[in-house]
Parts: structure tokens; sequence; C-alpha cells
């Protein structure tokens, strides 16, 4: 006899649960979406031992007729698609008709369904497979399907069950995704008899999202709307401040389904760029709506990813929508004060201590008011450094120049800390600026406008009295060949000089205060580390990021008032002025309200 023999339909059933259910949360995700293309409002999903014991989905859904019953959990069953052309616009969830047969191969399922015009529900029992009659019983209208001891037969895939508790993370990271998705949706969870969420019909997302996760995020979500080209795109954007390690709090949904994308993921790295530190995640929540003739959703057996025709347009169109509302926004990240305590009632030896710290308080005082007298002249923005190179304009030429009426508008109520810190009054409270970032940032932007953007401008440079000769590598070398332009742009004058050695005969004004030598060789590593990595306008912008950094005041520098000033007017001038060209904050903002709730003002 041949060795090869055509599976028993069990067993193909068991080898397809193996593609579409992993674990309880899999079961969960089904039945809901099940329950959902049912039309059901109300579902409530009730849930023992992490699912390990039971999984319930109740629905008032359309149900299943009493002689469908039995069919629904053949492989290949549905509903949904009839003919080869339905699977190019699915806009079901399930379509594949293999959930059903698949769950009941590997675990105890009783279903009881009811349709509206039955005059009694019919139930269903099977095990592992092994089918019973379906039979009339009582039962409202709608779907509850149980699952229970999943996995039973099949010790080696039971052993890959986790915790009940971890078990729990997995369902209701599910039951969050379809809540997120359908807020029309009355849907109650609950885990040994307690009740975990009970999410109402017609919440907004929002609050949905403060029942979810919490209400500290939803509060500080911005919201975006775009349509265009058939894609309508509706976003609730996480702060740069809210940022986190890992992509968790991303959620896209198309069309009601939540996927997992790479363009969409490259896209939202994209336009948070700059704004957030690289290593981070921004939360974002996109609702996105297009023809279902747009996408293929047969790509996947759990259907978590899609195939678009036109992924370009659904990259430039949420890139686009994203940093458009991100540059348009303060981004000050608020200030992380501790929670008011409850008893403020000092101890004896606090008491002595905070009279000390009173003391030197006061004493800072006086001084501070001794020694902040009012700014003497307003006509020095582009000031001259005292140590600058004589003809060349120190790098706070960067810091915006302050119309004569607009001076009036910054309050002179500002303060330099530890020679690196600027405190400044806004109408709601006060401000803490970090100089340096600050600096990086507002000159990062005018790079950007001046020689970023395709234009042929490059920056004013001046001729060293003595060219700065250095030694080079074969691979800076090399960097150097390919990458000339960027040092043309930057005003940076190179001439070979020995074999190995190059001269620097002219240098940006803007960096007078960097060694030549040392910025090139940086500049060098810097190109030859990301000139394979990065397309042309990415490595510009890193090289831009550098110079910026480079160029800016920084921390540790004494100001004088005019430049503080001119600091702070940049501020109010430029874009994404809340975070330095890396993503971290410029400012932090400590508000009234906040204040007044510390010290128990209100
Ligand atoms: P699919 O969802 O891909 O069609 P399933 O195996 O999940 O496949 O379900 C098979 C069929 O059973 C569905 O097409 C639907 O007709 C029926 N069905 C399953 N769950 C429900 C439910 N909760 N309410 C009504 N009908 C259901
Ligand atoms: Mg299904």
């Amino acid at each position: 006899m041949g060795r090869i023999a055509v599976l028993d339909e069990n067993m193909v059933n068991m080898i397809a649960a193996g593609e579409v259910i992993e674990r309880p949360a899999s079961v969960v995700k089904e039945l809901l979406e099940n329950s959902i293309d049912a039309g059901a409002m109300k579902i409530i999903i009730s849930v023992e031992d992490g699912g390990r014991k039971l999984i319930s989905v109740t629905d008032n859904g359309e149900g299943v007729a009493g002689e469908d019953l039995a069919g629904a959990f053949e492989p290949h069953a549905t509903s949904k698609i009839k003919i080869h052309s339905d699977l190019g616009h699915i806009s079901t969830m399930g379509f594949r008709g293999e959930a059903l047969a698949s769950i009941a191969s590997v675990a105890q399922v009783r279903a009881v369904s009811r349709t509206k015009d039955a005059l009694s529900a019919h139930n269903i029992e099977i095990d592992c497979g092994k089918k019973t009659e379906s039979a009339p019983c009582s039962g409202d209208y709608g779907t509850t399907i149980e699952v229970r001891n999943l996995f039973y037969k099949l010790p080696a895939r039971r052993k890959f069950l986790r915790t009940a508790n971890t078990e729990m993370t997995h369902i209701i990271e599910h039951f969050t995704r379809i809540a997120l998705a359908h807020c029309n949706l009355d849907m109650t969870l609950i885990h040994n008899g307690r009740e975990i969420y009970r999410l109402l019909d017609g919440q907004s997302r929002t609050e949905r999202i403060a029942k979810l996760f919490s209400a500290q995020i939803a509060e500080s979500l911005l919201v975006v709307e775009s349509s265009e080209k058939g894609l309508e795109i509706s976003g609730l954007l996480g702060r740069p401040d809210a940022a986190r390690a890992n992509n968790k709090f991303q959620y896209f949904f198309l069309n009601s389904r939540f996927i997992r994308d790479k363009f969409i993921s490259h896209a939202i790295k994209e336009a948070y760029r700059g704004v957030i530190e690289p290593s981070k995640y921004p939360v974002v929540f996109l609702f996105m709506q297009m023809p279902c003739e747009a996408y293929d959703v047969n790509v996947h057996p759990t259907k978590i990813e899609v195939r678009f025709d036109n992924s370009n347009l659904v990259h430039s169109q949420i890139l686009a929508v994203i940093r458009q509302k991100l540059l348009g926004q303060n981004l000050d990240a608020p200030a992380q004060m501790p929670q008011p305590r409850e008893s403020m009632a000092p101890k004896e030896e606090t008491i002595q201590h905070s009279e000390i710290r009173r003391q030197r308080i006061a004493e800072a005082m006086a001084e501070f008011f001794r020694e902040h007298r009012p700014v003497q002249t307003q006509q020095q923005l582009g000031f001259a450094h005292p140590s600058a190179r004589p003809g060349q304009v120190e790098a706070a030429e960067h810091i915006a120049p302050v119309e004569t009426g607009q001076r009036a508008e910054v309050s002179r109520n500002f303060l330099q800390l530890h020679d690196s810190y600027i405190v400044s009054q806004v109408d709601d409270g006060f401000i803490v600026v970090d100089q340096h970032a600050l600096h990086e940032r507002i000159i990062y932007e005018d790079l950007c406008r001046r020689i970023a953007a395709n234009t042929a401008e490059k920056l004013t440079s001046q001729k060293l009295l003595i060219p700065e000769t250095t030694e080079i590598t074969d691979a800076q070398a090399e960097a150097l060949r390919t990458n000339s332009g960027f040092f043309e742009k930057l005003g940076i004058e190179l001439e070979p000089f020995g074999p190995k050695t190059i001269a620097i005969q002219a240098f940006p004004s803007l960096l007078a205060k960097v060694a030549p030598a040392e910025f090139v060789q940086e500049l060098l590593d810097l190109l030859n580390e990301k000139a394979v990595k990065l397309d042309k306008e990415r490595l510009l912008h890193e090289v831009l990021e550098m110079t910026a950094c480079k160029a800016a005041i920084k921390a540790g520098r004494k100001l004088s008032d005019d430049e503080i000033e001119g600091l702070l007017a940049g501020r109010e001038v430029i874009d994404r002025a809340s975070q330095c060209p890396h993503g971290r904050p410029t400012t932090i903002k400590f508000s009234l309200s906040e204040l007044e709730r510390q010290f128990k003002r209100k």
C-alpha cells in the first residue's frame, strides 16, 4: 500500500485549528466576530480560569436556524460568501467558515441558537469533533456558544497555555480591539463571575478608551480627521509625552477590523519623528474606512493583515494628517507632579529642617531681586559672543529677532537657573525651558527651512586664515566622495592635502565655537555609518540634527536677558518647539490649576 493517505475530516479540522485557535483569546475573538456578523447589539462574554475551563459568548444577533446548526460546525461552512467573486469585497469579519469547525475539533462545545421566526431554540453539542443531533430546547433569540476545556485531548497544546492571568490579558486585548471598533455594541466581560468591563452602547471612542485604558490617556488625545481619494481616516493621537516603550498602544482599524500593517506603523513613526525619542512609540488609535474592493483581507489565517492595492496612498495620507496636526499643536510636556498627600503634619526633625530651608530660600530670593535688574538694551539680538572669532556671528543669531511691538508680550518674568534652564511665566502657569534643547530646535527648523527644502542655498561660511588639516580613513574618504554635496550645503570647503589628509579651508559661521576638524571627523563617521541605511533626505536631516546640536548654546552657559528673550520669542514662532530634534522635551509646563491643587488652594 502506498504511504500517502488523505487525512480524515477531524484531523483536517485539528490542523486548521492550529492556524486559527492558538489560545482561549483566539476563541473569544472568533466568537465575537461571529456575533458581530450576526448583527448583535449586545454581547456577554463569560470566562472561567482565563478561558481554559470555559468561554461562553451570548449575543442577541440573528441566530442560526435549527436545521443549519449542525452545518455551521462543518469545515468551510459559511453563510457569508458563496461564489468566487464574493472574495473580492468582503465586508464581514469572518468568511472562511473554519472557526466553529476548528474550535469544535479541539474542545467541548455547546451551541444554543434561536432565530426571530423560530418557535423554539435549538442546541447541539460537539466533543472534539463528535456531534450530537441538534434538538429543540428553551432559549432566547440569538446565540450562545460555550467552549469548555480547550485542547483537553491535546496535552501537547494544552501545556502551552499560560496562567489564567496571562490568558486573561490576551482575552482582554481582543475584547479591547473589538470594543474600540464597535462603539455601538453593548459589551460585557466577566471573569470567574466578576464583571471586568461593562461597556454601554453609544459611547464615544474617547469614552471607551477611558474605560479600557485610562482617563488620563483619553483626555490628552488629539483628534484628526481626513478624507481623500476614497480613504477616510479618523484618528486619536497621543501627545509626545505619552509615548511608550513598545507599540502596544497603537491600534489600527480598517473598516472596523483590527489590523497590523508595516506601512501604517512606518507612516506613524515618520510623522512623530523629531517630536518623540527614536526608541519610543506614540499612542495612536487610527480608524480607517475604504471600499473593501481596495484591499485584500484573505492573506492571513486570522485576518490580522491585509494587502492594500495602493499602500502608498495609505502611507502618505496617514503621514500627512498626523504630521500636520502635530505641527499645529503646543506639545509642551506637562510637569509630572506628585499626588498631594492627605496628612501634611510635619515631624519634629522636618520642622527644624524646613526652618533652615526657609531661611535659605529667603536669602536666595533677596539675592535674586538684587541681581535681576530690568533688561538694559533691546537691540543686541544678533549678538556676537565675546569669545567668537572676529567677523563670526555666533549661533544665537538663530534666536528669532523680536519686533519691538512683540517684545512687550514676552514677559520679562523669566529667570535662568543653574545656567541651563529658563523659567518663564505664561498665561496659565509657568514653563521651564531646557536652553540647549530649545535652541537646538530653533536652529534645526531654520536649517530645514533654508537648506533642506530642495534649495540650492548653502550656509554662509568663513575662510579659515590657516586651513586646518585632518587625517581620514579610507572609509571616511569614501563617505566624503559619495556625500560631498552635504559638505557644500553646510559651507564646509575641503581640499585634498596628501594621500590621507584633507584641509578644511572654510567652515560655517554658525559653528563658530566648534572645532572644525572634530566636526568634520564626526560628520564623516555619521555619513559612513548611516549612508547605507538611510535615503538622501533622511540622511540630510541627520546631518542637520547634528549641526544644530553642535551649534546650539550649551547647558551651563550664562545667558544675557536679551538672549533669553530671543530664545523665548523663538519658541513662539517655530514649529515643533516643544521637542528638540531628537524628540526630547524642550519645555515642561506647570499649570496654575495643578499648582493650586498641589498647594491645596482648591
Ligand atoms: P465564518 O464566520 O467564516 O462564516 P464560522 O465557522 O465562524 O465561519 O461560522 C460559520 C457560520 O455559522 C457563519 O457563517 C454563520 O452563518 C454561523 N454563525 C456562527 N456564529 C453565529 C452567531 N453568533 N450568530 C449567528 N450565526 C452564527
Ligand atoms: Mg467566523
